[in-house]
């Protein structure tokens, strides 16, 4: 996004890309049809991010939804809404993906890919009046070299000098598409902060799961609650109070996943507490369920406990044996306190920006988790803008 929205207006501007493709992930959103933002305002959208909302709020209202969702039906992606989700019309997400390169590429960007990097230093100012001539050299393809202040390490040793550095490196999971979080040491090395990283919007697995007959059954308006955490979405450190989702949820063959555990999955810790609650009467209930759950409430004589049977209906408990690790996007990332909220910089280091998924921000589903990446992709783009002036 920040490539397609920026023209490079003849100053070199190159996307390095690790793995052999640009935007895999992109590719497998929303199930291959990318669920690209939500509906509605985009005042609605903080609650989202847990408490983590305000700290880009300045970035998700200059760049909002509908200003997303303008720039992609000029640029021929028709778009349709399901449940508030919108989705390009095609339900293709390649066509997503094409014109944020096509767009990128008539704006001048370079696309390098199977060019992973392994290291960033920043170079020292250095004070032009003692002459320094690597400083001010003009190299042979007649760039001139003097503002660069970064150096990028390439893992095959190139360097790859520049003034401006955007870390768009994305999380942990799902490490195939090249997002293996081999940014997040480079950064640390760099003095930057980043917060304990995990898989959040993942399927969660609990000791003794009753329910592997009922795989791919749904429940709708089930409130799922998990022990000892702070808010849904909010800070992964919370104590005390329980976090609660109400949603949709789906019965694998040996977990709990759909939106409702999706969402709440960042708090779910292992040998913490999982609460269902499954706000509807027995007989409301599949009938393969109705029976796993009377097997469930038999006393040693074989009869159905009916003050058992309604606990199950109204707290059905069970403790966290593990998250799945291809969680749809990365809990942490890099310490929003290091970044202008506006421009995207990184604030101790001069020329660094940190967008996207690699920022420790992340959303419930419904298109929210991509809506951070554009605006905060857009707000970057605009300062790099006004640097090309
Ligand atoms: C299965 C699945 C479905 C999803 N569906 C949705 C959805 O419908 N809606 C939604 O809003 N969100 C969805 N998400 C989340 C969304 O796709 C991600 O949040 C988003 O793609 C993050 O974008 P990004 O550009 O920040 O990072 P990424 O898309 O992860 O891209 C980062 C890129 O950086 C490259 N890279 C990493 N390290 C290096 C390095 N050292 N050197 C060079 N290159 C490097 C990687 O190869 C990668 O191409 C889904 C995620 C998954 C996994």
């Amino acid at each position: 996004m920040l490539a397609a929205s920026l023209d490079l207006e003849g100053a070199r501007g190159i996307i390095l890309e690790g793995s052999s493709h640009v935007g895999s992930k992109l590719l497998m959103s929303g199930g291959g049809r990318c669920n690209i933002t939500h509906g509605g305002s985009i005042k609605d959208f903080l609650s989202a991010y847990g408490d983590k909302g305000p700290s880009f709020r300045k970035a998700l209202y200059r760049h909002s939804n509908d200003e997303l969702k303008n720039w992609l039906e000029e640029h021929d992606v028709l778009l349709t809404e399901e449940k508030g989700r919108i989705f390009p019309a095609s339900m293709r997400a390649k066509d997503v993906l094409d014109v944020f390169t096509k767009e990128a590429t008539r704006n001048g960007w370079h696309i390098r890919t199977d060019t992973k990097v392994a290291g960033l230093r920043k170079k020292e100012n250095r004070d032009e009046s003692k002459g320094d001539r690597t400083d001010n050299r003009t190299d042979n393809r007649g760039d001139n070299r003097k503002n660069d202040t970064w150096d990028i390490e390439l893992k095959d040793g190139e360097i790859i000098k520049a003034k401006n550095v955007v870390i768009a490196t994305g999380g942990i999971t799902y490490p195939e598409t090249g997002s293996d979080g081999s940014m997040f040491e480079i950064l640390k090395g760099l003095g930057i902060g980043v917060t304990e990283l995990r898989p959040a919007l993942a399927p969660v697995y609990v000791e003794d799961y009753p329910y592997g007959e009922l795989s791919g059954v749904s429940l709708n308006d089930v409130t799922v609650s998990v022990m000892g955490s702070a808010s849904a979405t909010g800070s992964h450190k919370g104590k005390g109070k329980p976090a609660h989702m109400t949603g949709d949820i789906l019965f694998t063959h040996d977990g709990f996943s759909g939106p409702a555990i999706l969402n709440i999955s960042g708090y779910a810790e292992p040998g913490k507490k999982i609460r269902l609650s499954y706000n509807k009467e027995l007989s409301e209930l599949p009938k393969r369920m109705q029976r796993v759950l009377q097997d469930r409430a038999r006393g040693e004589s074989g009869d159905i406990k009916t003050t058992v049977l309604a606990s199950l209906l109204d707290h059905d408990d069970f403790i966290v044996k593990a998250i799945d690790d291809r969680g749809m996007v990365t809990a942490g990332g890099i310490e929003l306190d290091e970044v202008d909220s506006r421009s995207m910089r990184i604030k101790s280091l001069d020329g660094l920006y940190a967008i996207g998924e690699a920022l420790d921000v992340n959303g419930i589903t419904g298109g929210y988790n991509l809506q951070m990446c554009w605006s905060t992709a857009s707000a970057a783009a605009d300062d790099l803008r006004e640097q090309l002036k």
